[in-house]
């Protein structure tokens, strides 16, 4: 696989799930600009769809604006403190937008390289040769805990506190996204997911559904029927990208 010449395929689907009134996900793509995002939205009434749909509206239109002096760092990082600021600004002056958040994940690819960011909870995972490996770290106050050491994965699993979390987009005056830089493989899948997903589908049974030899939109429904059928009690979005060899 050449450094400049990679193309990528991607599919996505979000589904309200079995039990919620609304859903309070969002995702966005640009094919042109390789960026992907995925966010799950918090907040009384309506709240959580608005602040998830202006997060992946101002990151996409950013990035996608985005000129070619400016290190992609950068550019994500800034574009992540605009989202924050206008949906931080928006609850301010709309009360029943107060206290509305929303988590995110999402990716940027340039040519072989992929840079990966989250706030919040939502994931990102990348399966290499049908092997299943989480890239982003949760914001969450389990994930955290386990992390330091005083409980562990499964206990983390199974914790009442397991929806805690400890960055949001929007909640705050500024906020702190976390950044990984990867090379992608002709072959890799990146999944961007909201906990609808990993809340309901452990890792072992994503990374079977990610190994098969399907389409890419057959995978991305699969995971979604996967999370339906183990209750989906949330809200569930499934983002996949795929490096063409
Ligand atoms: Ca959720």
């Amino acid at each position: 696989m050449s450094k400049t010449d990679v193309r990528y395929a991607v599919a996505a689907l979000t589904d309200c799930g079995s039990t919620r009134p609304s859903n309070e996900d969002s995702f966005g793509i640009s094919v042109e600009h390789g960026i992907y995002i995925v966010c799950d939205g918090m907040g009384g009434a309506a709240a959580g769809e608005v602040a998830s749909s202006l997060a992946v509206g101002e990151v996409l239109r950013l990035l996608d604006e985005r000129d070619g002096a400016t290190p992609l760092e950068t550019a994500i990082e800034e574009a992540i403190h605009a989202a924050n600021e206008a949906i931080y600004s928006r609850a301010e002056v709309d009360f029943q937008l107060n206290g509305m958040g929303t988590t995110l994940a999402g990716l940027v690819t340039e040519g072989q390289r992929v840079l990966v960011f989250n706030v919040g909870d939502s994931r990102c995972y990348r399966l290499r040769k049908r092997k299943l490996e989480q890239i982003s770290q949760d914001h969450s106050l389990v994930e955290e805990q386990v992390r330091m050491g005083r409980i562990t994965h499964e206990e983390a699993l199974l914790s009442p506190l397991r929806n805690v979390i400890t960055r949001a987009l929007g909640t705050q005056p500024s906020v702190d996204p976390d950044l990984f830089e990867l090379e992608a493989e002709a072959g890799d899948i990146f999944l961007l997911c909201s906990d609808g997903l990993t809340g309901e589908v452990p890792d072992v049974q994503i990374e079977a559904l990610l190994s098969a030899e399907l389409p890419l939109d057959e995978i991305c429904a699969n995971l979604v029927d996967a999370a339906n059928l183990a209750g989906g009690h949330d809200n569930i979005t499934c983002l996949l990208v795929r490096a063409e060899g």
